[in-house]
This record gives structure tokens, C-alpha cells and sequence, in this order.
């Protein structure tokens, strides 16, 4: 599973090694997206966590249990149709089926219900029409 957050700190935890203790107890990888650190001000990381179901789960928990607070961000992908040329790039790279060929006419099916979200188009297209929105 891979999933995005924002964690707030406040300065009861901000300089706790708590993003070390989630790769190092729950095996979590993690990707920060953006961080805003303020010694004994509230700061915050935005951050891809990714890692087993159940592990990801116990890692959220101690999260909590530290007195951080965890907003989840949604995040869809969408392709930006004026921008497609379907050149047909994306379906090699496509891991769940959502990005297609359609016989006989050959044009490129988007199928947003099949999207894992796991953004390898976003940066394969040479259209820059896969677009991330939060
Ligand atoms: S790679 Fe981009 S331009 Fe090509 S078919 Fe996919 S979305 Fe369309
Ligand atoms: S985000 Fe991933 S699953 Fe969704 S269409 Fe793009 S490559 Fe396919």
C-alpha cells in the first residue's frame, strides 16, 4: 500500500526521531514530499508512506500514540483529453490495465476505476497528459 499524509508535530515530539522509528520498527518506506520544520513552533511533513497493509496500519497507530496528528491526502490521477495524443506509451507501463489500447480504432482508454494511483504515467507521458490532482 502506498498512501500520502500530512503530519503535524507540535513541541511535544518535534525533534523525536519518529520517522526513523517508523522504517526501523514497522519496515515503512517513505518519501517526504514537503516539510516545514520550526523549532518549538508546530511543523509539519507531507509524506508517502508505503509498506505492508498491516504494517502501514501499526505505523499510523504509533503515529497517533506520539501525539501526531495524520491527515490522509486523496489523490486521483486524470488525463487531461485535449492534451493526449494517444501515442500509447503509457499501457507498457500501465501496472493495473487502466491506460489500454482499444481495437480496431487504436486510440488510448483511460479507466479511472482500474487506476491504482501509483503514478508511473504522470511521469512516462511525453504529453504530459496523466495529471495528479490532490
Ligand atoms: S502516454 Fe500520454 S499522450 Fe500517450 S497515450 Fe498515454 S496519456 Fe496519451
Ligand atoms: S497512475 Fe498508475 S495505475 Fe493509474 S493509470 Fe497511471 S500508470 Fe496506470
Amino acid at each position: 500500500m502506498k498512501n500520502t499524509y500530512v503530519l503535524h508535530f507540535d513541541q511535544s515530539n518535534y525533534d523525536q526521531p519518529i520517522v526513523y522509528r517508523l522504517i526501523r520498527d514497522y519496515d515503512l518506506v517513505f518519501n517526504i514530499l514537503k516539510a516545514v520544520i520550526l523549532p518549538k513552533q508546530e511543523s509539519y511533513l507531507v509524506m508517502e508512506i508505503s509498506g505492508a497493509k498491516e504494517q502501514l496500519e501499526k505505523g499510523l497507530s504509533y503515529l497517533l500514540d506520539q501525539g501526531v496528528r495524520v491527515d490522509p491526502i486523496n489523490k486521483s490521477v486524470r488525463r487531461n483529453e485535449e492534451k493526449c495524443a494517444h501515442c500509447g506509451a503509457c499501457t507498457a507501463i500501465c501496472p493495473t490495465g487502466a491506460l489500454a489500447v482499444e481495437r480496431p480504432d487504436m486510440v488510448v482508454v483511460f479507466s479511472p476505476e482500474k487506476c491504482s494511483v501509483c503514478g508511473l504515467c504522470v511521469t512516462a507521458c511525453p504529453f504530459r497528459a496523466m495529471e495528479v490532482s490532490f
